[in-house]
């Protein structure tokens, strides 16, 4: 069964007028997902549930969550350039990371072998100390860490194939070889970080790596790169989950500068990734989380198309 966590208070993290991470967003897959799989037999809508404390302790600084509330209970504002926070936004972050927790959770009782949260925030490039990019808790680091953490595994893949590079995610786990980070990404680009050399550090050396691509490269060079990649990231572990931060801002149409992606090559990857690890490798299952993504409609396709894949791998397994 496919667990999709959807909940509408995300509405309430309010951006200024003409930000691109906007309510509309989750509205628009919302929608489009909802459209693409109807609640049933295979399929399972729920509300999110608000990350603890402790949860998001596991990867954010006491500090740094002490701040945000403060900030935030004053009235908020902008946390930099890019970065936006208001009253409600502390509840919404903590939704959207709670969401990736229901994820775990509903993979590892075994009531089912994917889970795809809805929720915005992103949180992809915020780290243990930091909002960035939209981004107030790291939701794919938090999954990982309550899987690590809370239910005793020993090895999880996060899988990041946002246009941007997961900074905030690599941060917080460059030195932990108890998590496998892949990002594939545009590069040099916004944030700056993700080139091949980075490939984690201490004992969590060659527990990063990072697949840079060049403006220009094709949908077709793309998509093999992506597979080269998860084969090479194949022998080197077996992983117990995967986590994904699934962005969508490749796509052709995506006004932060896309790759040529269509909505289908996001089925494709999805395909991929579940055959790879779920199917050949054996691991337990995948938790997808919204990240980037910034054309509504783009947005819908490629999102409903990765809900199918997950969908039909999650009933044919
Ligand atoms: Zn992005």
């Amino acid at each position: 069964m496919l667990l999709i966590v959807s909940d509408p208070r995300c509405l309430e993290h309010r951006a200024p007028p003409g930000h691109p991470e906007r309510p509309e967003r989750f509205k628009a897959v919302d929608r489009a997902v909802r459209a693409a799989l109807p609640e049933g037999l295979q399929t399972r809508y729920a509300t999110a549930r608000e990350a603890t404390r402790e949860e998001l302790l596991r990867v954010h600084d006491a500090a740094y969550l002490d701040e945000l509330e403060s900030f935030c209970a004053d009235g908020g504002g902008m946390l930099d350039a890019d970065t936006f926070a208001g009253p409600n936004s502390p509840m919404a972050a903590r939704l959207a990371a709670g969401a990736a927790v229901l994820g775990v959770e509903h993979v590892l009782s075994g009531a089912g072998r994917c889970a795809l949260s809805l929720q915005r925030p992103p949180g992809h490039h915020a780290g243990r100390g930091y909002p960035m990019g939209f981004c107030l808790f790291n939701n794919v680091a938090v999954a990982a860490a309550a899987a690590l953490d809370a239910h005793g595994l020993e090895r999880v893949l996060v899988i990041d194939w946002d246009l941007h590079h997961g900074n905030g995610t690599q941060d917080i786990f460059y030195k932990d070889p108890r998590v496998f980070f892949f990002s594939m990404h545009r590069h040099p680009f916004w944030p700056g970080t993700g080139a091949a050399g980075e490939r984690g550090e201490g004992t969590g050396q060659d527990f990063t790596f990072n697949i840079p691509l060049a403006e220009g490269t094709s949908p077709k060079d793309v998509r093999r790169l992506f597979r080269e990649g998860l084969a090479k990231v194949a022998k080197r572990i077996d992983p117990q989950l995967v986590v994904l931060s699934a962005g969508f801002d490749m796509h052709a149409a995506d006004p932060m500068g896309g790759l040529g992606l269509a909505g289908a090559d996001y089925g494709q990857m999805t395909h991929e990734v579940a055959e790879l690890f779920l199917v050949k490798k054996g691991a337990m299952g995948l938790v997808s989380c919204l990240e980037g993504g910034y054309n509504l409609d783009a947005l819908g396709e490629s999102a409903a198309a990765h809900a199918t894949a997950l969908h039909a791998k999650s009933c044919t397994m």
